[in-house]
């Protein structure tokens, strides 16, 4: 298969001076279809490559390279979801899901037209991640979890074939994190979309992706990727086995040697 996203000895240097680069010489190929952890210390530029490889950033070296196409600007085939769930408060949660429909053409011009048709999606995704019949609710009638899931169905409203996540489930409790973690997994199985998630949660990691790559602390390359090849669909239950235990083991190696190098 193909590269979906290829990053090719990319350097960024934020503010244009002459500061540390924050990544240097990254290269990473995600294939289409496939869900890529990264992971690695604090500081180590993994938010970094998530703007760079959507074309909020532009490198100072190298290319980053999206479905075939140079990335020269921010792409539309992509949704994002954050840490903080950013939710307008005085929105219902469906006009938020809605949201992304009124600033991305083609849809921005079509939505009025088509109103009850992204409607109609918007509810088919909250009922997808148990939010039936929630889209009247603003967010601050939902806990943070169920925010973190309507997140979720904004970032995918508009269809996008690439998705990222940055730390999405870092500020939930353990139970629902786990929860969000099925979530993630079946719409991924579902839509066959391309996912790029950043986390600093190994098992996190281990559970979602089909390969996992471990970034070094600043300027941020790729130091180490390990696929992973537990059978699909995965239960919960995986992550309790010594297999599993082993592989999470590896990788905090990996991150250990990061930060100790830094
Ligand atoms: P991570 O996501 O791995 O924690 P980031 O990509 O956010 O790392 O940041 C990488 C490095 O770049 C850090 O040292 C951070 O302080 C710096 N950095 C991030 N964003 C900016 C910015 N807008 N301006 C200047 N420096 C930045």
């Amino acid at each position: 298969m193909s590269a979906f996203v290829e990053l090719h000895e990319v350097t960024h240097v934020y503010g244009g001076g002459e500061t540390a680069p924050a990544v240097d010489g990254l290269s990473l190929k995600i294939r289409e279809g496939e869900f890529a952890a990264i992971v690695g210390p604090s500081g180590c530029g993994k938010s970094t490559m998530m703007k760079l490889a959507t074309g909020l950033q532009r490198p100072r070296r190298g290319t980053v390279i999206v479905a075939g196409q140079e990335v020269t600007q921010p792409i539309k085939i992509t949704g994002m979801a954050f840490q903080n769930p950013v939710m307008l408060p005085w929105r219902t949660t469906l006009r938020n899901l809605l949201l992304p429909l009124e600033i991305v053409e083609p849809h921005r011009s079509r939505l009025r037209a088509n109103k009850s048709d992204y409607v109609a999606r918007a509810e088919a995704l909250l009922a997808k991640v148990g939010l039936e019949g929630m889209g009247q609710k603003f967010p601050w009638q939902l806990s943070g979890g169920m925010q973190q899931r309507a997140s979720l169905c904004r970032s995918l409203i508009h269809e996008p074939k690439l998705l990222m996540l940055d730390e999405p489930f870092g500020a939930l409790d353990a139970f629902t994190r786990e929860e969000l973690w099925c979530v993630i997994r079946d719409l991924h199985a579902e839509r066959g979309i391309t996912v790029i998630l950043v986390t600093h949660d190994l098992r996190e990691a281990v559970f979602l992706a089909d390969r996992v790559f471990c970034m070094s602390a600043r300027p941020g390359r790729i130091i180490a990727e390990r696929e992973i090849d537990f059978p699909r669909p995965r239960d919960l239950d995986i992550t309790y086995t010594p297999e599993f235990a082993s592989v999470v083991h590896e990788l905090r190696g990996h991150i250990r040697t990061a930060r100790e190098a830094a």
